[in-house]
């Protein structure tokens, strides 16, 4: 957990460009962005990914969702829309192991995803 590149944006350790924090998330833009808004909504909390989620971290990555939609709704694309993802291990496509949220705006997005 100690070489985990988020864990070091969360502690300051590395730089990132915040747009939101509080006591138990922060906000920051991606640095390869995908879109014209590209942004990570992390925990600051260690959470390796999605499918090592338990029970006590429900309201935590409930807290996420919530976050998100501030974000859309502050940042003005609510609507038209945005897309969130997460990649979760190998075959999610996941490259750095503190789970996180992509959020995506700004352009038209295409389905089925790569
Ligand atoms: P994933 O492939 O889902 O693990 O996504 C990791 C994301 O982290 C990628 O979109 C990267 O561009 C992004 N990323 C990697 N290093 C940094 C960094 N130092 N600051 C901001 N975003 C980063
Ligand atoms: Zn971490």
């Amino acid at each position: 957990m100690n070489d985990c590149l988020f864990c070091k944006i969360v502690a300051g350790e590395i730089p990132a460009k915040i747009v939101y924090e509080d006591e138990q998330v922060i906000a920051f833009e991606d640095i390869n962005p995908q879109a014209p808004e590209h942004l990570l909504i992390i925990p600051r909390r260690h959470i390796a990914c999605l499918a090592d989620a338990k029970p006590e971290d429900a309201a935590l990555l409930g807290h996420i969702q919530y976050v998100i939609a501030e974000l859309s709704r502050s940042r003005k694309f609510a609507e038209p829309g945005f897309r969130v993802v997460n990649n979760c291990n190998a075959d999610g496509g996941q490259e750095v192991g503190h789970i996180h949220y992509h959020l995506l705006a700004g352009r038209k997005m295409e389905w089925p995803p790569g």
